[in-house]
């Protein structure tokens, strides 16, 4: 399960608002990319979703269950950070290991799943070795590990590949979609770059100062863009 709802979500700080009542449904299962120019709200929404900010008014639901006042831990989320969050004195596998340990879950439930993490995300090579001798995108299928093993209802993903060079890029983004296909869980997936929306979306929402313009399938927003600024962002040709 992965159903996720935000009813009248706003969010200000201070006296500004950057998310007005925003209403948004993201289906179990589907792989939902929120793209924008920058600062248009894109990681704040997102930070919303996963608890680790409050929301200013609203609500949101995760499987039909308010989730509005849950702690970030209760919500059966995960959230991708970019790989340089690993802890560069751990091996790979504690480092997969952690949020479970965190969780005082006991070893051999532990080792079960960061062997079965390892062997979706083909780590197996470098297991035992720490973070400095990795390169860019064996970093980055650490820190999709250390998400993997929660075994979350939905993987909230904040740009997690706008630090590696562009060749590998494109492959990681190949490797994040079949994911994907293979787990078969909500992922929400956030990036300014629309090449990467049109390629590895179910679903797109496009956002701008907080709104959404237009929510819909690549093609849709591709040949019935709703406006010219989705048109000018998703690059089709109104
Ligand atoms: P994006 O991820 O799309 O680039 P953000 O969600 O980071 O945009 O930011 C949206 C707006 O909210 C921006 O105007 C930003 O300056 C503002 N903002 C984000 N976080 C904070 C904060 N903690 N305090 C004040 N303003 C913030
Ligand atoms: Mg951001």
């Amino acid at each position: 399960m992965g159903q996720i709802q935000l009813k009248q979500v706003t969010k200000s700080f201070g006296d500004v608002q950057v998310i007005p009542p925003l209403d948004l449904t993201i289906g179990d299962g589907e792989f939902t990319v929120f793209v924008g120019p920058s600062g248009c709200g894109k990681s704040t929404l997102l930070r919303l979703i996963a608890g680790l900010e409050d929301i200013t008014s609203g609500h949101i639901e995760i499987d039909g269950q308010d989730a509005t006042t849950l702690v970030p831990a209760k919500r059966g989320l995960a959230m991708v950070f970019q790989s340089y969050a690993l802890y560069p004195h751990m091996t790979v596998r504690k480092n997969i290991a952690f949020p479970l340990k965190m969780a005082k879950m006991d070893q051999d439930e532990i080792d079960r799943r960061v062997n079965a993490a390892a062997e979706v995300l083909n780590l197996a090579d470098y297991i035992d070795r720490r973070p400095g001798q990795l390169s860019g995108g064996q970093r980055q299928r650490v820190a999709i590990g250390r998400a993997i093993v929660r075994e979350p209802s939905a993987f909230l993903f904040d740009e997690p590949l706008s630090n590696l060079d562009a060749a590998l890029r494109v492959g990681m983004r190949l490797e994040i979609s079949e994911l994907h296909e293979r787990l078969k869980t909500t992922m929400i997936y956030v990036t300014h770059d629309q090449v990467e929306a049109m390629t590895m979306a179910d679903k797109i929402v496009v956002l701008r100062a907080g709104n959404i313009e237009q929510v819909g399938s690549p093609l849709e927003l591709y040949h019935k863009p709703r406006n010219l600024f989705v048109a000018g962002f998703i690059g089709s040709p109104k």
